[in-house]
């Protein structure tokens, strides 16, 4: 089962990207360095459920 969720900035609080992944295989909430164009600097960001 393939869920969308959104990458949140954990410096900004922006959500800047909106990625698909199998929760079956990936359980875990993915925390990954992106660069957040409004701190424009690649930053740590985490996974956020959508509505
Ligand atoms: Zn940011």
């Amino acid at each position: 089962m393939r869920v969308t969720f959104l990458m949140k900035c954990s410096v900004c609080g922006e959500e800047n990207y909106l990625t698909e992944k199998n929760k079956q295989t990936t359980p875990d909430r993915l925390e990954q360095m992106k660069y957040c164009p409004k701190c424009r600097k690649q930053t740590l960001h985490k996974e956020k459920a959508k509505k």
